[in-house]
């Protein structure tokens, strides 16, 4: 996979790229990536890339010329998505997606932003990481080229770590324990001492069921609700509070006899 990154700061990302899961990634030869200057494309010697916005305002704008022309000058790898606030949100589901790609670019706008031509006529679409501002794209590329790269077959140790993990089937993951089994008087919880596996499984998906409902019930929500399954494990891991009826699966199905209720 090839992916290259448009900045006026491309040290922040040649920097960080040698750190950790991209690191590796990098060294392994999983992937390559370029910081690209975008100053490369300005034409002044004094190597400016904003200019004032037409129409007054605070702030200044990337201006198209700089950017088109780093951008034609390195034949950035396609698709180019902007980073920016208005762009779709950046999930798990677009990291998968950017992962199966053979390569694509970013660029990171600066200043109030770039000037819509770029985004008309240069882009591919645009990528926001989420409802805040940040100064610069970089912070924003950085999340999306991390969250895609540790997809990579191979890059993660253990194959099962990112299919297991948050928002893999739309749930958030259980909670981890490691040693030692108590500090400061808190234990982890018994069945994961337990050696019973199947045991630890059920527990974890019930965890993960109840923090999600706890925490993101928008995610049940976009599962279609409970399971008649799902209540019946949350039932049986004490989490009976948490069934509500009206969070149910609603297929239409005949709603399930009291019986299967009860903890078995
Ligand atoms: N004036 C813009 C607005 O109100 O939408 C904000 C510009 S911001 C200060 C400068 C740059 O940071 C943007 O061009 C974009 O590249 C990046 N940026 C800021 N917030 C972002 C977000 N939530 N997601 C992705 N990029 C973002």
């Amino acid at each position: 996979m090839r992916i290259d990154v448009f900045s006026i700061f491309p040290e922040m990302i040649s920097t960080w790229l040698s750190f950790g899961v991209v690191g590796r990634a990098l060294r392994q030869g999983v992937v390559e990536i370029h910081a690209q200057d975008l100053r490369q494309g300005a034409g002044d010697p004094r190597r400016s890339v904003d200019d004032a916005p037409f129409g007054g305002g605070a702030g200044m704008v990337l201006a198209p010329g700089p950017v088109f022309a780093a951008v034609e000058a390195a034949t950035a790898p396609r698709p180019l998505f902007l980073l920016g606030p208005a762009g779709r949100r950046f999930d798990q589901a677009m990291a998968r997606e950017l992962s199966e790609m053979e390569s694509f670019s970013l660029l990171c706008g600066r200043y109030e932003g770039v000037d819509q031509r770029i985004v008309d006529h240069l882009v591919d679409g645009v990528i926001s990481v989420g409802d805040y501002v940040l100064a610069g794209g970089e912070v924003a590329a950085m999340a999306v080229v991390e969250a895609a790269v540790r997809l990579l077959p191979g890059v993660l140790g253990n194959e099962a770590s990112s299919e297991e993990e948050s928002f893999s089937d739309g749930m958030l993951e259980y909670p981890h324990y490691t040693r030692p089994a108590v500090f400061r008087d808190w234990a982890v919880p018994e069945v994961l001492r337990s050696g019973d596996h199947g045991a630890v499984r059920r527990w974890r998906q019930a965890e993960s069921l109840a923090l999600t409902l706890q925490l993101r019930p928008d995610l049940i929500e976009a599962r279609g609700g409970l399971s008649e399954e799902d209540e019946r494990l949350l039932r049986r891991h004490g989490y009976s509070f948490l069934v509500e009826p009206d969070t149910r699966r609603r297929s239409g199905d005949a709603p399930p006899r009291s019986s299967e209720h009860e903890p078995n």
